[in-house]
């Protein structure tokens, strides 16, 4: 049997930077040129002034994690192999609040322990696909 594909992006030019930034191994984050607050998921206006000023910038891919699930039921053909897997929200050093839904991957269930330290790894999907994935940072193991 062919493999699965993995499901694709939307092409959408608010999000566009934040795919193309993990093709190149950076954590793009949209922040807003008038007030420095970063936002994420994108949008065309800023939550915090109102400013339409926005632009992508490259963050540490350093963070927290604020929360996970594990995943046993795959949403997609693709992903069927790789149950099951991390889903987990991590909050960037860069600001309060500031949260990015992603993959929990190079650690088993039982070690994870919220507020562990976490940083950001890319990892190739496909040919046409990378993703901003999120490890335990070396050394800080629990
Ligand atoms: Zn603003």
């Amino acid at each position: 049997m062919e493999q699965p594909t993995p499901p694709m992006p939307l092409a959408d030019p608010l999000s566009d930077f934040f795919w193309s930034g993990a093709e190149q191994g950076r954590l793009l984050i949209q922040r807003c040129q008038a007030c420095g607050t970063f936002i994420h998921l994108p949008r065309p206006v800023c939550r915090a002034c109102r400013s339409f000023d926005l632009a992508p910038e490259e963050v540490s891919g350093r963070g927290v994690l604020y929360s996970f699930s594990e995943t046993h039921k795959p949403f997609h053909p693709f992903f069927v192999d790789r149950m099951p897997y991390l889903l987990a929200v991590v909050e960037l050093e860069e600001q309060r609040d500031l949260r990015v839904l992603s993959n929990l991957v190079g650690i088993a269930e039982p070690d994870v322990r919220i507020g562990m330290d976490v940083h950001v790894d890319f990892e190739r999907l496909s040919p046409d696909l990378t993703i901003p994935v999120f490890r335990p940072a070396a050394g800080k193991a629990a």
